[in-house]
C-alpha cells in the first residue's frame, strides 16, 4: 500500500517571515503518520522552514532546480545547494515552468535525473491543456510527458518518484478535474510506468492529482484507488485549509 502524499506548492507567494508564521501555525508534533506532509515553498523560504520542520513529519520541497551542480548559471540553484539545507523534494516539469519559462520534456528529465541520483524526491508535473482535452489529446500528451521525465531512471529510481497529473484547465481555476477523470488518467499513468517497468514498480509509484483542489472535493479524489493525494496550490496558502487537506488523507 501507499502512502498518500499531501504537498502544497506556494508557487511565488509568502515571504521567510510569512513562511515561518505557517509553519508556526501547523500542529507539528501531532501530525497523522499515515499521510506525507510536503510544503514546496519559494527558495528564500527553505532553509528557515527546513530547519523549523526538522524532527516533524513534514517534508520542505523546492518548486524548480538546475541540473548541473555547479557552474556559470546566473540565477539557478542547484541539487547540493538545496539538499545542504535540508530540502528533501522538488517539484520538477510544473505546467507553469513549462508554459512560461521554457522546461521542456528534455529539461525535465535532465533535473529528474538528477535529483534521484542524489536522493532527492522529485514531484514530476505533467497534464493536458485544455486545447489538448478538446482534441482529445489527454493520453497521448501525459504518456509522452511521463515517458520522457523518466526515461533512463532505473527501477529503484522510479519507484521514488513521485509523480503530480494537474491537467493546465484545472490550475487555479477553481475548476477541478472530476474525480473520475482524474482517476482515469491516473491509472493510465500507472500503466504508462509498468510499460516502462513492471507492474511491480508501477504499483509503487506515488501519483498526486492537483488542480484546483480543496478541503471540499480532496476526499473525492482520494476515494479513486490510482490516486496517492493532492498537489495543491491555492489552498494550500493558509494553515487551517492545508491542515484540513492533510487530515483528509
Ligand atoms: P491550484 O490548487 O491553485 O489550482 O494549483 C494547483 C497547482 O498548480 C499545484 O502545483
Amino acid at each position: 500500500t501507499r502512502t498518500p502524499v499531501i504537498a502544497g506548492n506556494w508557487k511565488m507567494y509568502k515571504t521567510v517571515e510569512e513562511a515561518k508564521e505557517f509553519l508556526r501555525a501547523l500542529p507539528l508534533s501531532t501530525l497523522p503518520d499515515d499521510v506525507e506532509v510536503v510544503i514546496c515553498a519559494p527558495y528564500l523560504c527553505l532553509p528557515s522552514l527546513a530547519e523549523q520542520a526538522q524532527g516533524s513529519k513534514v517534508g520542505i520541497g523546492a518548486q524548480n532546480v538546475h541540473w548541473e551542480t555547479e557552474g556559470a548559471y546566473t540565477g539557478e540553484i542547484s541539487i547540493p545547494m538545496l539538499k545542504a539545507v535540508g530540502v528533501q523534494y522538488v517539484i520538477i516539469g510544473h505546467s507553469e515552468r513549462r508554459a512560461y519559462f521554457g522546461e521542456t520534456d528534455e529539461t525535465v528529465n535532465k533535473k529528474v535525473k538528477a535529483a534521484v541520483k542524489t536522493g532527492l524526491i522529485p514531484i514530476i508535473c505533467v497534464g493536458e491543456t485544455l486545447e489538448e482535452r478538446e482534441n482529445e489529446q489527454t493520453k497521448a500528451v501525459v504518456e509522452r510527458q511521463v515517458r520522457a521525465a523518466i526515461d533512463g531512471l532505473s527501477s529503484d529510481q522510479v519507484k521514488k518518484a513521485i509523480i503530480a497529473y494537474e491537467p493546465v484547465w484545472a490550475i487555479g481555476t477553481g475548476k477541478a478535474s472530476t474525480a473520475e477523470d482524474a482517476g482515469e488518467v491516473i491509472s493510465f499513468i500507472r500503466k504508462t510506468v509498468a510499460a516502462g517497468y513492471d507492474w511491480q514498480i508501477a504499483n509503487e509509484v506515488r501519483i498526486q492529482y492537483g488542480g484546483s483542489v480543496k478541503p471540499e472535493n480532496i476526499a473525492s479524489f482520494l476515494e479513486q484507488t490510482d490516486i496517492d493525494g493532492a498537489l495543491v496550490g491555492g489552498a494550500s496558502l493558509k494553515p487551517d485549509s492545508f491542515m484540513a487537506l492533510v487530515l483528509a488523507a
